[in-house]
């Protein structure tokens, strides 16, 4: 008889271990507590137009997630810049451009910093120094977890200016912390990945459709068509190891058993769900409240709807400014005559408990001083959409508090953007994860990871691990 594979949470990363393991030709059946797939990528509807709660870019080096696209059909409901091309705005009306050429790193973007007009020429020697400083630092040394970028910025001189315009503008985005909190281990990760070690990694992808179609429910299809078994609706409120081996599954009070079980749950959930000794910290057994260190960081996302065209750029970010980013997003809701901005919020502290009319008040202004044409449309909707743990906190001590995929008990794997991926938690640390967790639980079922994955997939065994 074919062993079961249960799959506990349809995000990015239950999903991608669902896929994973059903193309191996495990059966498996994947419960999501909530009614559709996507996890922490979705879409509503809102006076019959679909928003998604939060923007999502992705970049050309998270080749794992844009597998996974072209695994579910996804991949032409997205766009992907030719070449990194990130306009920069200012209250005063200067504007600059970080794009790069086809020269090789870290040339790519001599040319671009030579010309970016927030850099004195001292300035641009620092971010260069800083730079070349980055490139030399070997990824898999514990050490970087012990410091924060911001300090380890403050060792070459930068200033706040500088790291303003250089280095938050791409940190805050993707680590969802600021310089000043987040761990040098994960900032050097994003840099060196996205622009330094190749010149084209991060050039920027976004999706045209929703979230929700993009993923979600393209994924339930493929799901689907591989003959695996989704239960939407399906909350686990227990996971039990049976005394012979093997689980059994608690979800709105049925029982499921099952040979193997990827837990691809938030950490907070993660925490409440593993059974007692199954954890593995640092290479010790751990008790599942330590995962609570792992914190949790906010992201804010204002969909502004103005009556006519306000901006010309597809995205651009913001310098001295509160908004950081704002997407143009007017195609995906098919808006002919106005204009539909989101604006994207990250290492939201400061946001995330003011109210919507608060909000209101500190960004229309900040949207006009960026963008002037907004000083003549009109209003027509702003809706804030919130999430209050987008992503776990990325301080300095928390490489030590994400696990690998492997647990203490056989044919139980974990998996999550907050696991042991050496990425940040992005939709590539999830994707990445569930293929570590579907590494750990194969064989578990009688199958070969190696049919579908290659013999090491990063995170899933701390003894094969080194930096993707
Ligand atoms: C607003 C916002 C903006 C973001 N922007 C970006 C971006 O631009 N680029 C990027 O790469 N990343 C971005 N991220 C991060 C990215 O979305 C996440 O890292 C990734 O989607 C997490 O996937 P996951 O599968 O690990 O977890 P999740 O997506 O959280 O999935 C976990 C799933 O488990 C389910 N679940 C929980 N408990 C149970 C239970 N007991 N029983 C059954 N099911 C359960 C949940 O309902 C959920 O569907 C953003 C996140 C947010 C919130």
């Amino acid at each position: 008889m074919t062993r079961r594979l249960i799959v506990v949470g349809g995000g990015l990363a239950g999903i991608t271990a669902a896929l994973t393991a059903a193309d191996a030709g495990a059966h498996v059946t994947l419960l999501e507590g909530r009614p559709r797939l996507g996890g922490a990528t979705f879409s509503f509807r809102r006076d019959g137009r679909w928003l998604d709660n939060g923007q999502h870019v992705f970049l050309r080096c998270c080749t794992e997630y844009r597998r996974l696209l072209d695994r579910i059909g996804s991949t032409d409901k997205t766009v992907l810049q030719d070449r990194l091309d990130v306009p920069v705005l200012t209250p005063w009306g200067t504007t600059g451009r970080l794009k790069r050429t086809a020269l090789p790193s870290p040339l790519h973007l001599s040319a671009a910093l030579s010309r970016y007009p927030f850099l004195t020429l001292a300035g641009r020697a620092r971010v260069g120094v800083a730079a070349l400083a980055l490139k030399r630092l070997d990824l898999d040394d514990p050490r970087l977890d012990e410091t924060t970028f911001g300090a380890w910025l403050d060792r070459f001189g930068v200033t706040e200016r500088e790291r303003a315009a250089m280095w938050d503008l791409v940190g805050v985005a993707t680590l969802n912390l600021t310089a000043e909190h987040a761990s040098l281990a994960m900032a050097a990760k994003v840099f060196r990945t996205g622009l330094l070690d190749t010149n084209d990694g991060a050039d920027i992808g976004w999706s045209r459709v929703p979230l929700q179609e993009l993923h979600g429910d393209a994924a339930q299809r493929a799901l689907e068509d591989t003959k695996a078994e989704v239960r939407l609706r399906a909350r686990v409120s227990a996971l039990d190891t049976l005394p012979g081996g093997g689980f059994t599954v608690t979800a709105d009070g049925a029982t499921l058993d099952a040979d193997a079980v990827v837990l691809a749950v938030p950490h907070e959930d993660a925490a409440r769900l593993l059974p007692a000794g199954a954890l593995i910290l640092d290479g010790r057994p751990t008790d599942p409240t330590a995962l609570a260190g792992l914190g949790a960081s906010p992201i804010v996302n204002l969909h502004v709807l103005y009556d006519r065209p306000v901006f010309r750029e597809e995205f651009a970010a913001g310098l001295a400014s509160p908004v950081q980013w704002v997407f143009d997003r007017s195609a995906n809701l098919g808006l002919e005559r106005g204009r539909y901005l989101a604006v994207s919020l990250s290492a939201a502290d400061d946001e995330i408990d003011r109210t919507n009319h608060e909000l209101r008040e500190r960004y229309l202004p900040a949207l006009e001083r960026l963008l002037p044409a907004t000083r003549a449309a009109r209003v027509e909707e702003f809706v804030v959409t919130k999430e209050r743990t987008a992503t776990f906190r990325a301080a300095p001590g928390t490489g030590r508090l994400r696990p690998y995929a492997r647990t203490a008990v056989p044919g139980l794997a974990l998996a999550g953007a907050w696991t042991a991926t050496g990425w940040p938690a992005t939709m590539e640390s999830a994707v990445r994860s569930g293929l570590a967790a579907a590494q750990v639980a194969l064989p578990s079922l009688d199958l070969d990871p190696g049919r579908v994955l290659p013999t090491t997939t990063p995170g899933a065994f701390p003894e094969r691990t080194t930096t993707p």
